[in-house]
């Protein structure tokens, strides 16, 4: 397994790489890996001759009052799970070459950015689809692995694909759980062993939405309640939003029909944890 720092040097690597007709997997992330990164680094292993893992905290996806200098960061462990999923490339780009003295550009995916996640932590996702056009001008894979554990982001990010004509394919896996259902996060170190108890709600209440709608209820509203009240009745988690929406615009539903996306957020202390499931409805 390679460690490279240098992003001339990674790139001239590739180009090789690509001369000889390898095909490139990517998973970029930004450390502190768990089950959920490990899946998406084992397709990456399965489907191409080369996998390659960026690790990197960006800056630019944080605000002044948000948890950039304490995520964190275990490059040791990170190390030991990349070899056990047979990563050939783990880039950790420098803040400094990523975002030197003048730096100016930045991709805006519009309206996709400004729902759900976006209106509460606005810029973030500029912060986002920025990193990720970097890094896949860096690497040029072939394909590009992403979470549906963080559902807006891949949906921005396919967007971005597309509109910039980068030639990746984008795949997007499962969300990985612990036993009780809480989707792994980085951020999960966060919770105190109260709040660690009450987290599986998030999901139990997902899964009851689901289950109702397969019922027959089409109402979003009736589903939005339902969830809330879950939520504050058995957790002392803050509700930031609670959402049904189309899955591939974002834009709110009324009523449950197509591809729909059910997204939660929900403050637990300073852990800000995120779930969702996506339904077909007929
Ligand atoms: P992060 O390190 O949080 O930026 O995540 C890097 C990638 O891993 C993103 O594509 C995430 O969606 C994905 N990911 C994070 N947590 C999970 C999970 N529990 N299951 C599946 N994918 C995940």
């Amino acid at each position: 397994m390679l460690k490279i720092r240098s992003i001339k040097k990674m790139q001239l690597l590739l180009e090789v790489a690509r001369q000889e007709k390898k095909r490139i997997g990517f998973v970029p992330t930004m450390g502190s890996l768990h089950e959920g990164h490990q899946s998406l680094l084992r397709k990456s292993k399965k489907d191409n001759d080369l996998s390659i893992l960026s690790i990197f905290v960006n800056p630019k996806q944080f605000f002044a009052n948000e948890d950039f200098a304490l995520y964190p960061r275990d490059e040791k462990k990170d190390e030991i799970l990349a070899k056990k999923e047979k990563v050939d490339i783990i880039l950790y780009p420098s803040i400094k070459e990523m975002y030197p003295d003048g730096y100016k550009t930045y991709v805006d995916v519009e309206q996709l950015s400004n729902v759900l996640c976006g209106e509460s932590r606005s810029g973030h996702f500029r912060g986002v689809a920025t990193v990720v056009a970097k890094l896949l001008n860096i690497v040029c894979p072939d394909k590009l692995y992403l979470g549906q554990k963080d559902a807006q982001q891949a949906v921005i990010i396919k967007q971005m694909v597309n509109d910039l004509n980068f030639p990746s394919k984008i795949e997007v896996m499962p969300t990985v759980r612990e036993n009780d259902g809480l989707a792994m996060s980085s951020r999960n170190s966060y919770l105190s062993m109260k709040h660690r108890e009450e987290v599986p709600v998030l999901f139990k209440s997902l899964k009851l939405a689901k289950y109702k709608i397969l019922k027959g209820e089409t109402s979003a509203g009736q589903i939005i309640r339902q969830i809330r009240s879950n939520i504050t009745q058995n957790t002392s988690g803050r509700i930031d939003y609670i959402e049904c929406v189309n899955a591939e615009t974002l834009q709110p539903l009324r009523t449950l029909t197509g591809r729909v996306l059910i997204a939660v957020a929900v403050w637990f202390g300073r852990a800000r944890l995120i779930d969702n499931i996506i339904l077909r409805i007929r």
